[in-house]
């Protein structure tokens, strides 16, 4: 079977041509899928019944199940665990802002890179998804939620830079006219620092929003919580990211996770503004959710305050992430695991 949600229309135009159809049925199946909302071959009343039997026998056209969804008591965010044709499972998250709806992919079912305060490494990596199976997330939103899209951050389950060509690829493909039309600059995508592939992105011609997980002032305290640190030294990291912004002009995010008596200390953002100092960037700070880790603890009020304070008085443009979806497990992984557990446990 052919992914059919993993083709340009180009790609499908070939196939269907080998398939002894008209090429000119590509751009109806488009119009049909990405326009009028028809994900069932036997729907599509312009194709003649023959192509429909073909198509239905040959080219998949899988939208996820939903496992499980929820909402949060605010309609703000809207939390689906969506069963994968292999009955694997990956999480999506849509947040409602005031300029529209964002949507949180998944790139991998699992993670390898297994961040201490992070769900969904804990069962370990299972497989890249393909381009198809991360269109069929925004798909499963338009079926199931609300079709309206402004917006895609690759910050879900994976580390996208390790799926980096089914993520270009994946990219490319919504910001087409004839499939979602999304621009670049409403697409950001979250790595734990794979630097090779930063310098990739960067060459892409792609001027999305990176953001780089670095959640500490120093290699000592990274390794301590980002097992990734061993392989890829933050002055690398750091080095990259400015040549990110250089070539892309797209000031560099940077994901700083507060985790109580590791990384939030006065003297850790003194050190952070040292790093920053100068730079063109953006430091977001996140206070800790609960995590299935134990020991990792959010740090109080003041606390979180102060580190922001500090920033401040350096300069460094920052931002204290406003928490969508706390209530409902919104920390990547959780409800996967929750899931996976409930099916062990059965
Ligand atoms: S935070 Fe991201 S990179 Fe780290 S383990 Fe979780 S999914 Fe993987």
């Amino acid at each position: 079977m052919i992914d059919m949600l993993s083709m340009t229309q180009k790609e499908l135009r070939t196939w269907l041509t080998e398939k002894g159809m008209k090429p000119f049925r590509a751009s109806q199946i488009f119009h049909y899928i990405y326009q009028e909302n028809i994900w069932d071959w036997q729907d599509m009343r312009l194709l003649p019944q023959k192509d429909r039997d073909i198509l239905a026998a040959e080219a998949s056209l899988y939208i996820p199940e939903v496992v499980s969804r929820l909402d949060a008591p605010d309609g703000e965010t809207v939390k689906l665990l969506l069963r994968l044709s292999d009955n694997n499972t990956v999480e999506t998250v849509l947040m409602r802002h005031d300029y529209g709806n964002s949507i949180c992919l998944s790139t991998q079912v699992g993670c390898a890179v297994n961040c201490a305060f992070c769900a969904s490494a804990k069962n370990g990596f299972i497989r890249n998804l393909s381009v198809g199976e991360m269109v069929a997330q925004l798909l499963a939103f338009r079926k199931y939620v609300d079709p309206e899209l402004h917006s895609i951050v690759l910050m879900g389950t994976g580390e996208p830079l390790l799926n980096y060509d089914n993520v270009i690829a994946f990219m490319q493909l919504i910001h087409r006219e004839d499939t979602f039309f999304l621009g670049y600059r409403n697409m950001s995508l979250s790595t734990s620092g794979i630097v090779p592939r930063m310098y990739d992105l960067a060459a892409a011609g792609m001027p999305i929003t990176l953001a780089v997980s670095l959640h500490a002032p120093n290699d000592t305290i990274r390794r301590q919580i980002m097992p990734i640190a061993e392989r890829y030294a933050l002055p690398d990291i750091l080095k990259a990211a400015q040549h990110y912004f250089d070539v892309t002009g797209r000031r560099v995010t940077f994901e700083y996770i507060l985790i109580k008596n590791i990384n939030c200390s006065r003297a850790c953002a003194e050190e952070l503004s040292r790093l920053m100092a100068g730079k063109n960037i953006l430091i977001n700070v996140i206070p800790i959710n609960d995590t299935l880790t134990p020991g990792l603890v959010r740090p109080g009020k003041k606390e979180i305050q102060t580190f922001v304070d500090t920033l401040q008085a350096h300069k460094i443009p920052v931002t204290l992430r406003r928490e969508m979806g706390s209530k409902i497990q919104a920390a990547c992984g959780q409800l996967r695991i929750k899931h996976l557990n409930s099916d062990t446990s059965d």
